[in-house]
């Protein structure tokens, strides 16, 4: 490492104290304790904001989806590196063609697992598979209080009933299950619906209006979908908070901010290790090499990874909410800046101008 920094670990106040001593000296070593297999980018649902999801016929164009023993080789040499905590996750992870055997193989090796799911196909044979080999949790995607809602956000029909069902039927089963929602314009009027569901059933749940476009191939609506007043004023608020808070400092390489920094890591569904599923880099094709390689790669990739020069020699970058994933889905790369994100941030920067010139001069 370059320089020492507070593992992002120490800040997440939720974490149990058993676990945090474990994640920071994953951290201060370098082992991939936490990742994240997106086993493909399929999906039953089609929504708009999705940057992931490919239907079947595109998905030769962008690669090729692993098999169940491809990536049950990865998971053996992940968890013999040090991996614990996986998440499953899509796409709908469900349809991946070898789900039920890799759902086994995965339970079997004893990582502690959360499925990431719409939680639509729930079904018999599903319910049997779950019940057996069951998630440490759960996180299920909401984006309605009933069906209208759905079919406006996902482009299905009876998604809620169907979504609806699965979640009982996980609970049933006394499997944690959080909720999770993605606010666009077509739900914004049910958020408080969708909370009351949430407290009916007694499951957390957490909505974010914060929707990235796809640099992956996805056919993402997200520019015409987002709720952008509530952005606008989530972006102030950031910048708020940097100004008085939190500092950038732009001396710091950009994937020292993240939590999954020196620790964690996802493999997509094409094969490839990355840092974060919203980038477009680095490719490290752990399918066809050793696990403990790909990490190490990655490793590098983190400490060499830079911002832009224009960051570096920002006026306002102690303040600008930017990360890697940011800069790569609204520039188009890590390595760039557009004029237009950087109005955007200057703007409401110089709305807050005279805060920061009293800030600055207190430190
Ligand atoms: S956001 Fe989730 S549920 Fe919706 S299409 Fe994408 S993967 Fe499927
Ligand atoms: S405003 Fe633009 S140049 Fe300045 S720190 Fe943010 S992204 Fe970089």
């Amino acid at each position: 490492m370059s320089q020492d920094f507070e593992p992002a670990c120490r800040r997440m106040e939720w974490l149990d104290p058993f676990y945090k001593a474990v994640w920071e000296k994953a951290y201060a070593e370098g082992i991939p304790i936490s990742g994240t297999f997106e086993l493909t980018p399929r999906c039953n649902l089609n929504c708009r904001m999705c940057y992931v999801h490919l239907p079947a016929e595109e998905i030769p164009k962008h690669g090729r989806e692993l098999t169940a023993k491809e990536w049950l080789r990865i998971a053996e040499e992940a968890r013999e590196a040090g991996t614990m905590w996986l998440c499953v996750t899509g796409g709908e992870p469900l349809m991946h063609p070898e789900f039920p055997e890799i759902w086994k193989g995965l339970c079997e090796m004893g990582f502690f697992i959360t499925l990431q799911t719409n939680g639509t196909m729930i079904e018999k044979e599903t319910a049997e598979l779950l019940e057996r080999y069951p998630p440490r949790g759960a996180k299920i995607t909401l984006y309605g209080s009933n069906d209208q809602v759905y079919e406006a956000v996902c482009r299905v029909k009876q998604g809620f009933t169907r979504a609806h069902a699965g979640i009982r039927r996980l609970m049933e089963m006394g499997i944690p299950i959080q909720l999770v929602s993605t606010v666009i314009r077509q739900n914004e009027a049910d958020v408080q619906r969708m909370a009351l569901f949430a407290r009916y059933y007694g499951l957390p749940w957490m909505a974010t209006g914060s929707i990235k476009p796809s640099v992956r191939g996805a056919d993402s609506q997200a520019e015409e979908v987002r709720v952008t007043e509530k952005l606008e004023e989530a972006e102030r608020e950031q910048i708020r908070r940097r100004i008085t808070e939190h500092p950038v400092d732009i001396t710091r390489k950009p994937c020292t901010y993240c939590k999954d920094y020196r620790l964690g890591y996802w493999v997509l569904w094409d094969g490839s290790m990355r840092f974060c599923s919203f980038m477009n880099e680095p490719d490290i094709p752990v399918w066809k090499m050793p696990f403990r390689e790909a990490w190490q790669a990655l490793l590098r990739y983190e400490e060499e990874l830079d911002w832009p020069p224009e960051c570096k020699r920002c006026p306002v970058s102690k303040a600008c909410a930017k990360c890697a994933a940011t800069l790569a889905t609204e520039c188009g790369s890590v390595h760039r800046v557009t004029d237009e994100f950087c109005q955007r941030v200057k703007k409401y920067y110089d709305e807050k101008e005279e805060k920061w010139k009293l800030w600055d001069r207190s430190m």
